[in-house]
């Protein structure tokens, strides 16, 4: 990310959410995004993982400048290389467990798609709310479907933005392992964001936002 800036327009004035930042993270490594509400991370995390277009700046994912591309190129790009979980699940609730699972495999003119959508159901322990439409899903349920989602196309980088908010703390913990698993098995990087700092301490570096910038930028790991 180099001198990235955020400008949003509603009714017709400029808000200048993200001011001119710089960063680089590194492949396999885990990294946490924090700061106050507002403060502009999940726009940060949009941007870092092409959902979004940058105001200026330059955003490069694998090598590869986002900003130079289209939106169909941006759509390959984050099919080949990211894995996305959103604040509130974003599940297609016309879709069951599997069949969302499935989507990205589709996408990416996977085989056995629904095999393998079953085994990574299986994998965050849904496997027997497959039929399951969104609606008759727990929040904690959703969050999993939404992360064997994720998991679906083997990302290289994994943008989780607040992967454990509005969970118990039991299933925080399983969701927060299989994420870190991710890491440690297959060396994915992970970019969370996140208003807890015991999760923020288990990553091995700590960016916090505040107003739009950068705070701090810190290697905090005490795992
Ligand atoms: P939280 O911790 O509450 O989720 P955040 O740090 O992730 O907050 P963002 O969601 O990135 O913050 O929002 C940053 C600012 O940008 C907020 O003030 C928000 O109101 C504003 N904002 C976000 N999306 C838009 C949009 N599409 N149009 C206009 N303003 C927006």
């Amino acid at each position: 990310i180099r001198n990235v800036s955020k400008i949003y327009q509603s009714a017709g004035q400029g808000l200048t959410v993200l001011d001119n930042i710089n960063f680089s993270i590194a492949p396999a490594s885990t990294v946490a995004i924090t700061g106050p509400s507002g403060s502009g991370k999940t726009t940060l995390l949009g941007l870092c993982a092409g959902l979004d277009r940058a105001s200026s700046g330059t955003v490069e994912l694998n090598g590869i400048a986002l900003e130079k591309l289209s939106e169909d190129e941006r759509a390959a790009v984050r099919n080949q290389y990211v894995g996305f979980i959103f604040q509130n699940f974003q599940l297609l609730p016309t879709l069951t467990a599997l069949e969302n699972v499935m989507v990205p495999l589709e996408l990416r003119g996977a085989k056995n798609i629904k095999s393998v959508a079953m085994e990574l159901l299986d994998k965050v322990g849904l496997a027997d709310r497959a039929q399951h439409y969104p609606v008759q899903l727990s929040g904690g349920e959703q969050q999993r479907v939404s992360l064997a989602r994720a998991f679906s196309n083997q990302p290289a980088i994994l943008f989780a933005d607040e992967p454990t908010g509005n969970l118990d703390a039991e299933t925080s913990e399983k969701i927060i392992r299989l994420i870190f698993d991710l890491n440690r098995d297959a060396g994915t990087t992970l970019v969370i964001v996140t208003h807890d700092l015991e999760l923020a301490a288990r990553t091995g570096r700590t960016i916090k936002i505040k107003g739009g910038a950068i705070f701090s930028d810190e290697n905090v790991s005490y795992a």
